[in-house]
């Protein structure tokens, strides 16, 4: 293999079939999926899951419906998905809610899928606020969503499984809820592929261990692969649903991913006083990631 030299090398590598992660496997011998390796791929494959879930309509009815009706369940004022792809679980579950939330969220580590999102969002007349973020560092206020939920998220970072489910949990305030595949339950087609793509591992155990109250733990009822079935655990926060004013800006949740202190929209851009850091909002989305975070200490009295 020739070992591509540029991301545009990378791409065209992709454009003729090569899996990225493994190609990353390749360059970077690892126990785990390397940052970049996912972000690579996600990056790359962006509008592949809309044009699955527009060619796959039952799918979508059976697994986003039975997703929005367990939700319907936890009656929540606001909903966050973590790793959102390009919004295709967010908007078709929101679609088919009885009680919509009043602030739906999602949040992508690649900027192209969440614009991507944003274009089905819209076209769906659906409207949840899309940002980009890295799930190790959630840039959310704590205790913010009452329903925080997962569809193949955490996955792909095995060796990472603790410290993303301390972050899901940070930002929740009622319920986590997960679906990601299981070594524990599923076919043993599922589980070669778990270990074969290095997907994560023992979530009941690494949340029991970090003290949470896992309520529901089971196959979920659809997969859109057999080769990678999904499971469903949910863990229970517990925290009352809070009210808040109708006088509610958007800007409320967001929190610098490095201090997790609120960040304040300044000229465009969002800005942490603690850390003077401005991250940027290009084409309208937010990178809230701090390798996004510029540092200008003077930003306020200049820009
Ligand atoms: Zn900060």
């Amino acid at each position: 293999m020739t070992k591509p030299k540029t991301m545009r090398e990378v791409k065209e590598m992709y454009d003729r079939g090569a899996n990225i992660m493994k190609l990353f496997h390749e360059l970077e011998p690892g126990a785990t999926n390397s940052l970049r390796a996912i972000l690579t791929s996600y990056d790359l494959q962006s509008g592949s899951y809309i044009k699955f879930v527009t060619e796959h309509p039952e799918f979508v009815d059976n697994y986003m419906g039975t997703l929005a009706r367990l939700l319907d369940g936890m009656l929540p004022a606001s909903l966050l998905e973590a790793g959102v792809g390009e919004a295709t679980t967010l908007v078709n579950v929101l679609a088919r809610m009885t009680k919509v939330p009043a602030e739906a969220y999602g949040f992508d580590l690649a900027w192209s899928r969440i614009a991507c999102g944003n274009e089905y969002a819209a076209a769906k007349k659906v409207s949840p606020h899309l940002f980009v973020g890295n799930v190790m560092e959630i840039p959310i206020q704590d205790d913010s969503f009452d329903v925080v939920y997962t569809s193949h998220t955490v996955e792909s970072n095995r060796g990472r499984e603790k410290d993303i489910l301390r972050e899901l949990y940070r930002v929740a305030r009622r319920y986590l809820v997960l679906l990601e595949p299981s070594n524990e339950l599923g076919s043993e087609e599922s589980k070669r592929h778990i270990e074969e793509f290095r997907y994560c591992r023992d979530l009941p155990r690494h949340a029991a261990e970090l003290g949470y109250k896992v309520i529901e733990h089971r196959l979920y009822d659809y997969h859109w692969s057999q080769r990678n079935q999904t499971s469903l655990m949910i863990i229970e926060k517990g925290l009352a649903s809070q009210a808040r004013d109708n006088e509610y800006c958007r800007t409320d949740f967001y929190a610098c991913p490095a201090c997790k202190r609120p960040l304040e929209m300044h000229k465009g851009n969002y800005y942490c006083r603690e850390c003077f850091l401005v991250y940027p909002v290009i084409g309208g989305i937010p990178c809230l990631a701090t390798a996004h975070g510029i540092l200008a200490s003077k930003y306020l009295e200049k820009a």
